[in-house]
């Protein structure tokens, strides 16, 4: 496994556990301590994921990930590190879109596992995937595009794949531990947060084709088609 990480992180005690963890696993690591060494670092190089705290000496970490979703060339996936407080919708929000998030103190283990699904997630499906016709929403796989009434509709990854999945499992009730299996490849605690949270992120890009995600209350949520 050749993956390159870049790790955006102002405590030193913190940046060198992570970078430890990553190696010993066979990645390869670079440690920048601020905003603007990362953007430097990101105009020279094309790391294959970012962790990123959000706390930094010269800004707000989420900068990095507004300016990376304007960025040309490959999709630089990012994990947020983030102290206890930081609001959750801020961080997975709108024009930000981190791929996900941990909170401080975390496990480097658990952390691991995020970084790995994730890099799981990025790989190609063998098969181009066939675009999904809905009325007047459209889920088109190999653009990682959605269209409501002819308009593109952006979503994050994130978002994306979990449109995806109800709508791949059309008229089947999938439960949020199905769908975190699905989309995130893995399972945390507070998984049912995180599901809803995007959601509702989702029905709200969506306008009106909010009302093909339903919820099945007590259960999960289904694409209705
Ligand atoms: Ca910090």
């Amino acid at each position: 496994m050749d993956f390159h990480v870049l790790i955006v992180e102002d405590e030193e005690d913190i940046a060198r556990l992570i970078a430890r963890t990553l190696e010993k696993e066979g990645f390869r690591t670079s440690v920048v301590r601020n905003l603007s060494e990362a953007q430097n670092f990101l105009a020279r190089k094309e790391p294959d994921l970012i962790v990123l705290d959000l706390m930094l000496p010269d800004g707000d970490g989420l900068e990095l990930c507004k300016e990376l979703r304007f960025r040309k060339g490959k999709e630089i996936p990012v994990v947020v590190v983030t102290a206890k407080g930081e609001e959750v919708d801020r961080i997975l929000g709108f024009e930000m879109g981190a791929d996900d998030y941990i909170v401080k103190p975390f496990s480097p283990r658990e952390l691991l596992l995020r970084i790995k699904a994730i890099l799981r997630r990025l790989q190609k499906p063998k098969e181009p995937p066939q675009t999904l016709r809905f009325d007047f929403l459209e889920i088109d796989p190999q653009k990682v595009e959605v269209r409501v009434e002819g308009k593109p509709v952006r979503l994050t990854r994130t978002e994306f794949n979990l449109l995806l999945a109800l709508a791949e499992a059309r008229g089947k009730v999938l439960s949020r531990e199905v769908l975190l299996d699905k989309v995130w490849g893995y399972t945390f605690e507070g998984y049912a947060r995180t599901v809803d949270t995007h959601i509702r992120r989702l029905r709200k890009k969506l306008g009106p084709a909010a009302e093909f995600v339903e919820t099945v209350w007590g259960i999960g949520y289904r694409f209705r088609s």
